[in-house]
């Protein structure tokens, strides 16, 4: 081995500490967080990955947001990619999201705005992800989780076959309480978190099945919610659909353990972790190889980059 061979497997051993976690993983396998909201303190960040078992995650920004990435990929080589959203009715959008990407994002997200799923704002960041090559994700909500909250990407329900035929281009990630909701054939936007039976046939289970465009983000209670409420329907669910399921957690907790966790929609998640709730869910309902593609493979596929 000459110095440059040498330097070369010193400069591979320095991104091994996201690698040897795949040995002795409590998942059972390398978990990959596709919804991980940028923390200003490096070591926030790392607090909630390392606590949860999480080896790499994707960093969801808006606005600027480069320097702090980059200090943060340069602090834990090889286990942060990153998203970029922006304001999707200001007319540089398409502008400052291109550079973005430009400057390493991967996809654009997420995008929560209080516009419709199928309006003009939207659908110039369907065409520009298209053009660019990058997954988009949206979240989708249709019930105020508080007085006045508002709503944020609306009409999913009705609205977006439509696009998802549209764009064929285009690769969309779903998320949030509307996506999730409507696994189920029995929802009218009632609940923010509906419990109890799934009734078979949901648009989100349809169109995951229909549309080869189309992702689903498990994160937040939304996801976490939709997989715990009905175990049959959970299994046929993940195993159906288990190429088009990328695991997240959009978790605020500290330390991956649920430390300052309150989210007063859903009290019953008060003190915990929401990566870890819905790892627990996915592990007991689906088989090993299933859960390895939805906390690991898929995600890296639709991110185009290696596993
Ligand atoms: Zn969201
Ligand atoms: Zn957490």
């Amino acid at each position: 081995m000459n110095r440059r061979e040498f330097l070369g497997t010193f400069a591979a051993a320095a991104v091994l500490p996201a690698f040897v976690r795949e040995d002795t993983n409590e998942w059972g396998a390398p978990v990959f967080d596709l919804h991980f909201h940028l923390r200003p303190q490096p070591a926030a960040n790392l607090a909630h990955l390392d606590g949860a078992g999480i080896a790499k995650a994707n960093l969801l920004t808006r606005g600027r947001a480069l320097d702090q990435v980059k200090a943060l990929q340069a602090a834990a080589p090889g286990r942060f990619t990153w998203f970029s959203s922006y304001d999707v009715t200001q007319p540089d959008a398409e502008q400052v999201l291109t550079q973005t990407v430009k400057s390493g994002a991967q996809g654009f997200g997420e995008m929560k705005f209080h516009v419709a799923a199928d309006g003009p704002e939207l659908r110039r960041m369907y065409a520009l992800a298209a053009d660019l090559q990058v997954p988009i994700l949206i979240h989708f909500q249709e019930v105020d989780h508080s007085p006045n909250e508002g709503t944020w990407s609306t009409g999913f329900a009705k609205a977006f076959a439509a696009v998802l035929k549209e764009y064929p281009r285009t690769t969309f990630i779903g998320h949030a309480d509307a996506f999730w909701a409507n696994v189920s054939a029995d929802y009218h936007n009632e609940a923010v978190y509906p419990a109890g039976p799934v009734k078979r046939g949901g648009v989100t289970d349809r169109w995951l099945g229909d549309y080869a465009n189309l992702f689903g983000d498990m994160s937040a209670v939304s996801g976490s919610n939709a997989m715990a409420r009905d175990p049959g329907f959970t299994a046929d669910f993940l195993k159906l659909h288990q190429d088009k399921l990328l695991f997240g957690s959009d978790c605020s907790c500290r330390d991956g353990h649920g430390a300052g966790y309150n989210n007063p929609a859903a009290p019953r998640m008060a003190g915990k972790c929401v990566a870890r709730e819905t790892l627990g869910v996915l592990k007991r309902s689906t088989s090993p190889v299933i859960f390895q593609k939805i906390a690991w493979g898929n995600v890296h596929r639709v991110l185009r980059i290696p596993a």
